[in-house]
């Protein structure tokens, strides 16, 4: 597990309402700045907090395990994901102009729905996406990097693409039928 800071790093997440989402990254090129990795750094080391109950409660966060550049308002192709794979081990990803090499066919949702830490009120309904994907990209330091992702990984990463593209799950839900096509599906 990384050290993390004594207090809640001073990030601040756009809400959707802010047109800023809805630009396009762009590339980023190599090495990156100091600023770029301290954001980075950041943006991990809030999401893990607010992962963990205790910093969670103290800095009244929501739960997130996924931000995108673009959600701090800087469009450029970074992402993270702090993924606990297990009771209070975190992984970290730092995803940088990254390539979808493939996906699979099979489509699955969220059975609780998807989150966004732009996103500050319920939203129901499903979000079709692939169960399984690959994609390369590279990592902080500049090197290339394959990865295969599976169920809630696969999920959490196409939905922050969908970031970097300017799009929300909120788009991918109709409104008038939320739950349209549910049992095509697989719930995860
Ligand atoms: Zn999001």
């Amino acid at each position: 597990m990384s050290k993390l800071p004594n207090n809640l790093p001073n990030i601040k997440i756009l809400d959707e309402k802010d047109k800023t989402l809805r630009m396009k990254s762009k590339e980023v090129t190599f090495p990156l700045t100091k600023q770029e990795l301290k954001d980075i750094n950041d943006m991990m080391d809030y999401l893990e907090m607010s992962q963990i109950e205790e910093t969670r409660e103290k800095y009244d966060l929501r739960a997130g395990w996924g931000l995108s550049y673009i959600q701090i308002g800087v469009p450029k192709k970074i992402f993270v994901m702090v993924h606990e794979y297990e009771e209070g081990k975190f992984k970290r990803y730092v995803v940088i102009n990254p390539k979808i090499k493939s996906m699979s066919e099979e489509m699955v949702y969220i059975a609780e729905g998807e989150g966004c830490l732009s996103v500050n009120r319920p939203v129901e309904g499903i979000v079709p996406r692939h169960a399984r994907m690959t994609i390369e990209y590279y990592d902080e330091h500049g090197n290339k990097q394959e990865l295969r992702v599976r169920e809630e990984l696969a999920v959490g990463f196409q939905h922050e693409l969908d970031h970097l593209d300017g799009i929300l799950f909120t788009d991918r839900i109709d409104p008038k039928n939320p739950f349209k096509n549910q049992n095509r599906y697989r719930s995860i």
